[in-house]
Order: structure tokens, then C-alpha cells, then sequence
């Protein structure tokens, strides 16, 4: 069970690291308000199309924590 533990947590390490590069990257940097920020991430919580393990969007295959921080980012769907 560790080892699964330390296995997983290694790899969230690593999503991370590629999430922030992604972040440089595809977007222009400029941050919403942290309250819309709040509510978009909620509303891919309740997505169908967010794989929880990564929380990653199947539908564009971004990381939500990120793509939600960010003023020209949207969703596929329009939902947000
Ligand atoms: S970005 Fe849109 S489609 Fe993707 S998880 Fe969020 S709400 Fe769902």
C-alpha cells in the first residue's frame, strides 16, 4: 500500500511539474479573479468529463486546477 502511495504521489509530482510547463506555455498569463477561478473548478467537479484521478478534463485533456486560473482559457462545452 506505500509503495502504491509513494508510486502515486510521485506521479501527481510529476503531473504537476508538466502542468506548470503546460501552464507557461498555452496560456498568456493573465489570472481570473480567484472567486470566478472557485467556481469554475467547481463546476468541472461536477463534470462528467473530469477524470478524477488527474484531474484532467477528457474532453480537451487539460488540468482543471490550471486551465481555471486563466483569463483566455474556457471550456469545450460552454459551460464556464
Ligand atoms: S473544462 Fe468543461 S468539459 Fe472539461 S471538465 Fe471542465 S466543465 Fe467539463
Amino acid at each position: 500500500m506505500i509503495l502504491i502511495r509513494n508510486m502515486l504521489g510521485s506521479e501527481m509530482g510529476l503531473l504537476d511539474l508538466v502542468g506548470k510547463v503546460a501552464e507557461k506555455i498555452f496560456t498568456n498569463g493573465v489570472k481570473v479573479h480567484p472567486e470566478i477561478a472557485k467556481k469554475r473548478l467547481r463546476i468541472c467537479k461536477g463534470c462528467k468529463y473530469l477524470f478524477q484521478r488527474t484531474n484532467s478534463c477528457l474532453k480537451c485533456g487539460c488540468f482543471v486546477k490550471i486551465k481555471t486560473l486563466y483569463a483566455d482559457q474556457h471550456c469545450d462545452l460552454r459551460r464556464w
